[in-house]
């Protein structure tokens, strides 16, 4: 359903990445397997318990906002560290 790449248009598909995703974004399943790759690529980053973070290991919108955001005072960490910090609901 996806067409073959060229390798320059493999190029060219993954600096479309670079230029209009942000890291934390929705990747959409509908964009070129290159493109999500690049995206996840993107939006790989380590938690400051090392571990790797990815888009898909947020369970919910504001833990993954608390992670990606612009906000100065998010907290830079993965959906474990956050649970263990803020508690998982009423625990
Ligand atoms: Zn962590």
């Amino acid at each position: 359903m996806f067409i073959e790449l060229a390798p320059e248009q493999e190029v060219a598909f993954r600096q479309w990445a670079r230029e209009n995703y942000k890291p934390g974004a929705d990747i959409n399943s509908m964009w070129h397997p290159v493109v999500q790759d690049e995206c996840q690529q993107i939006s790989t980053k380590k938690c400051i318990c090392g571990a790797t973070v990815t888009v898909d290991s947020f369970t919910d919108d504001v833990s993954r906002k608390d992670f990606y955001g612009d906000d100065p005072h998010r907290s830079g960490m993965c959906q474990v560290c956050q649970d263990e910090i803020y508690g998982e609901g009423t625990k």
